[in-house]
C-alpha cells in the first residue's frame, strides 16, 4: 500500500492570504490582482480547499457576497471588448465616447 504524505498540503510562503482568497470569492480584486489568484490556485490545492472552506464558511465579520446575474447585453458587451488587442479596445473605447457624446463622468 503506498502512503502519500501530506508535508506539502499546507500554506506556504507563496500563497495568498485568507483575505485575498475571500476578496477573489467575492470578485473584488484587482483585474491583476485577480490572475495571479487564479493562476495560483490551478498550482495549489491547498488554497483550493481553503477557497472552498472560506466560500461555504466565511469568517465572522466578512462581507456577504452573491452573486448578481450580468444583464446579456453587458455581458455581450464585455466579452467582445475582453476579445479585442489593446490597441483595438482604445480604438472601440473612443468611438463610443465619440458617438455617443460621453465623458469620463458619466460612468
Ligand atoms: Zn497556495
Amino acid at each position: 500500500m503506498r502512503s502519500l504524505s501530506t508535508a506539502t498540503f499546507r500554506k506556504q510562503r507563496s500563497c495568498p492570504s485568507s483575505r485575498v482568497l475571500l476578496g477573489y470569492h467575492g470578485a473584488t480584486l484587482a483585474r491583476r490582482a485577480e490572475r495571479l489568484v487564479a493562476e495560483h490556485l490551478a498550482s495549489c490545492d491547498f488554497c483550493g480547499a481553503e477557497l472552498q472552506l472560506l466560500s461555504k464558511f466565511p469568517p465572522r465579520g466578512a462581507p456577504a457576497f452573491h452573486h448578481a446575474r450580468m444583464p446579456w447585453h453587458l455581458y455581450r458587451l464585455a466579452k467582445d471588448l475582453l476579445a479585442l488587442s489593446a490597441s483595438d479596445f482604445v480604438r472601440a473605447v473612443e468611438t463610443i465616447y465619440d458617438s455617443h457624446d460621453l465623458t469620463l463622468t458619466d460612468a
